[in-house]
C-alpha cells in the first residue's frame, strides 16, 4: 500500500459533479474543484466529507413563486464504493457508527484522489443517529452539531482506521473544526505525575498538523454552539476549561477552535483576508484568492476552440494569457454555439422561448440577501427605460435556504416579476440550479451579473467560470472581482471602488445607478455596435482572468504556502 504522508482536506460539502449532490454552493463547488486540481497536479491529498444521502434539496416553484424542497433520492453506490471499516463516536453517550464510502477522482495525468463520504445510515444506530449524515444544512443547531461531530471526530478517526499517514488537516470552513479536539487527544503527552494540567496536551504540534481556510466575512456567520448543548451532545470530550480556552468562553466558536489551533489560516482573496484580520485581531491571517477547475468549466465549443489555439490549457491554464491568438470570427462562433445551447435548454426546460441573438444577461448562485439579487431592479420605471435603448433579457436561478425567508422573498419577487413585465423584457428563472446548470448559464450567456453587498462576498467564483468561456463580468467590486477587474478592459464593475474599512454597507441606490448608467451607456451600445471591441473583452477575460483565477494556481499556492511549512 501507498503510505505517502497526505493532506487531508475536510468539507461539510463538496460538489464533484452533477450527480453527487452533496452541495449547497460555492464553498462546495470549490472544494469539488481543488480536489480535481490536486488530482491532476498529483498532490498527496484525500478529503473527507458527509454522504448527505437525501442532499440539499431538490427545487420547485409554485406558480405563486414559492420555493418547494424535496429530498433528493440518489444511490451512492453507484459512483462509490462502501469501505468495510467502521469507526465509532460517542453522541450524548451512546455509539454511533460510522462508516464510509470511497470515490475516486482519477486524472488524466495518473493523478488520484480518495474521496471519503462519512454515513451514519448503519444497522447498529438507532434510528435518529441513523439521520445524521442524511441532509446538508438540515435541521437545527443540535443536528449541525452531531453532523459537525461526525465529521471532524468521525473523520480523523475513519484515516486513522485506514492506515493513513496524515502530515496536514485542511478545514475548509469551520465545519470540521472539532477534528482539532480529536487531534488533541491522539497527541496528548503521557506523563505520569502531571504537576500543571495543561502542560498535557500538545497544542503547538496540533497547530503544526492544521491549516484553517475562513470564507465567511461577517460575524454571525460563523457557526457557534452553546456549552449546555456541547456538554449534552459531545460530552466532555476535552476537559471544558481547555475547550473554552480554544474555543470561545460564553460559546463554542467554530472559527475560533480552529483559529487557535492552526498554524496557518488564509481568507479566500485579498480583501477577505483584510476583513478577517479585522474580524480576528491577533491572528496572522494570510490570504489565498479561489479559483475554479479550468477543464471542469469551460464548455464544450470552447474546449474545442482552446484545443486548437491553447493546447495543453486545462493542466497548464496560465497558457490562456495567449487568449489574442485566437481569432475573432472563431470564438464568436464558439459564443454562439454556446448561446444556442442554452437558449435550447431554456426552451426545454422552462418553456420559455428566447432570441440567440438579444444581449442576454445571468445570474445565478445562492438566493440569500447578501447577494441581492433584485438589485437591478430597484427602479422599475428606470429599468423598463433601458430596455428601449436596446433588447436585454435576462436569466435567473438559484436556490433559498429552506430557513432562509428573506432568501426565499427575493426568489418570489423574482417570479412575480417575469409574469408582470414579461412583454416588455425577459426575464426566467430557472428552476433547481445546479452544477450542469451553472455551466450552461457560465458558458451561454453575455454578460455575468453580480451585486453582492459590500464586503460580504468573501471570494465568490461564478464570475471566474464566466471568464472561462469568455462571458464578460459586471459586478461589484467586491471578493475575488477587485483583483480580476480592469475597468473596461477585463469588465465592468459596479458601484464605487471598496473602502479600506470595507465594514461599512453601501447604498443600494448608488450601486443600483451605477449599475444602470453602465448597462444604458456602455454594455447596451457596445454589444450591438461595436462587436470588435466586445470580443476584444472576451479574450481579456480568459487572458487576464481565466490564466489567473483557476484552482491549479490555487492549490500550487497551498502546497508552498500551507502544506510544506
Ligand atoms: C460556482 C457555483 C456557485 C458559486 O457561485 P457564486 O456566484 O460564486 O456564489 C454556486 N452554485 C453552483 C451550483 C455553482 O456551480
Amino acid at each position: 500500500m501507498n503510505n505517502e504522508a497526505k493532506i487531508a482536506y475536510f468539507s461539510m460539502e463538496i460538489g464533484l459533479s452533477n450527480d453527487i449532490p452533496t452541495y449547497s454552493g460555492g464553498l462546495g463547488v470549490l472544494a469539488g474543484d481543488t480536489i480535481k486540481s490536486g488530482a491532476d497536479l498529483k498532490v498527496p491529498l484525500v478529503a473527507v466529507t458527509l454522504l448527505s444521502k437525501k442532499g440539499y434539496f431538490r427545487q420547485d416553484i409554485d406558480s405563486d413563486g414559492r420555493q418547494i424542497e424535496y429530498a433528493v433520492d440518489w444511490d451512492p453506490s453507484k459512483f462509490m464504493v462502501c469501505l468495510p471499516k467502521k469507526v465509532v463516536i460517542q453522541i450524548e453517550g451512546r455509539n454511533v457508527y460510522i462508516q464510509a464510502w470511497c470515490y475516486k477522482v482519477k486524472s488524466v495525468t495518473g493523478g488520484k484522489v480518495d474521496v471519503f463520504y462519512l454515513d451514519t445510515d448503519v444497522e447498529e444506530n438507532v434510528t435518529e443517529d441513523r439521520e445524521i449524515t442524511a441532509v446538508l444544512y438540515g435541521g437545527d443547531m443540535h443536528y449541525r452539531l452531531k453532523q459537525e461531530i461526525v465529521l471532524g471526530i468521525g473523520g480523523v478517526r475513519i484515516l486513522h482506521t485506514l492506515g493513513l499517514h496524515i502530515k496536514k488537516y485542511h478545514m475548509n470552513e469551520g465545519h470540521a473544526s472539532l477534528l482539532t479536539l480529536e487531534l488533541l487527544l491522539m497527541h496528548k503527552r503521557d506523563v505520569e505525575s502531571v504537576w500543571d494540567e495543561r502542560w498535557i496536551w500538545d497544542i503547538e504540534k496540533v497547530k503544526g498538523l492544521c491549516v484553517f481556510t475562513t470564507h465567511t466575512p461577517i460575524e454571525a456567520g460563523h457557526d457557534r454552539f452553546s456549552y449546555d448543548l456541547v456538554k449534552k451532545v459531545l460530552g466532555e470530550f476535552v476537559p471544558l476549561e481547555l475547550l473554552k480556552r480554544l474555543g470561545g468562553e460564553h460559546y463554542l466558536n467554530m472559527t475560533h477552535l480552529a483559529l487557535n489551533l492552526s498554524k496557518y489560516v488564509n481568507g479566500v482573496a485579498k480583501k477577505h483576508g483584510e476583513v478577517s484580520k479585522s474580524l480576528f485581531p491577533g491572528y496572522e491571517i494570510n490570504a489565498i484568492t479561489n479559483g475554479v477547475h479550468s477543464f471542469t468549466w469551460v464548455c464544450e465549443s470552447f474546449k474545442q476552440l482552446y484545443d486548437k489555439y491553447i493546447p495543453g490549457w486545462a493542466n497548464e491554464p496560465e497558457l490562456f494569457v495567449r487568449s489574442e491568438n485566437i481569432p475573432d470570427e472563431e470564438l464568436w462562433e464558439a459564443h454562439l454555439c454556446a448561446k444556442c445551447d442554452l437558449v435550447d435548454y431554456v426552451k426545454k426546460t422552462a418553456g420559455v422561448e428566447i432570441s440567440p441573438d438579444v444581449l442576454t444577461i445571468g445570474f445565478a448562485r445562492r438566493f440569500t440577501s447578501y447577494k441581492r439579487a433584485d438589485l437591478i431592479f430597484s427602479n422599475l420605471e428606470r429599468f423598463l427605460k433601458i430596455s428601449k435603448k436596446g433588447t436585454f433579457q435576462i436569466i435567473y436561478a438559484g436556490k433559498a435556504h429552506p430557513k432562509d425567508t428573506p432568501g426565499k422573498e427575493i426568489v418570489k419577487r423574482i417570479i412575480d416579476l417575469t409574469k408582470k413585465i414579461n412583454d416588455k423584457i425577459k426575464i426566467i428563472f430557472l428552476k433547481n440550479y445546479n452544477m450542469e446548470m451553472a455551466l450552461r448559464l457560465v458558458s451561454g450567456v453575455d454578460v455575468w451579473l453580480n451585486t453582492p453587498l459590500r464586503p460580504r462576498e468573501a471570494s465568490g467564483t461564478s464570475g471566474m467560470k464566466a471568464a472561462h468561456n469568455g462571458i464578460i463580468n459586471f459586478s461589484v467590486l467586491d471578493g475575488w472581482w477587485i483583483e480580476g477587474h480592469m475597468e473596461g478592459i477585463t469588465g465592468w464593475s459596479i458601484g464605487p471602488k471598496p473602502l479600506e474599512s470595507s465594514l461599512i454597507s453601501v447604498n443600494d441606490i448608488t450601486d443600483a445607478e451605477d449599475l444602470y448608467d453602465k448597462l444604458e451607456n456602455i454594455i447596451i451600445p457596445m454589444y450591438y455596435k461595436d462587436r470588435s471591441q466586445w470580443i476584444k473583452i472576451m479574450k481579456n477575460s480568459i487572458g487576464k482572468i481565466a490564466y489567473y483565477f483557476n484552482t491549479h494556481s490555487m492549490m500550487r499556492r497551498y502546497v508552498t504556502e500551507a502544506y510544506i511549512r
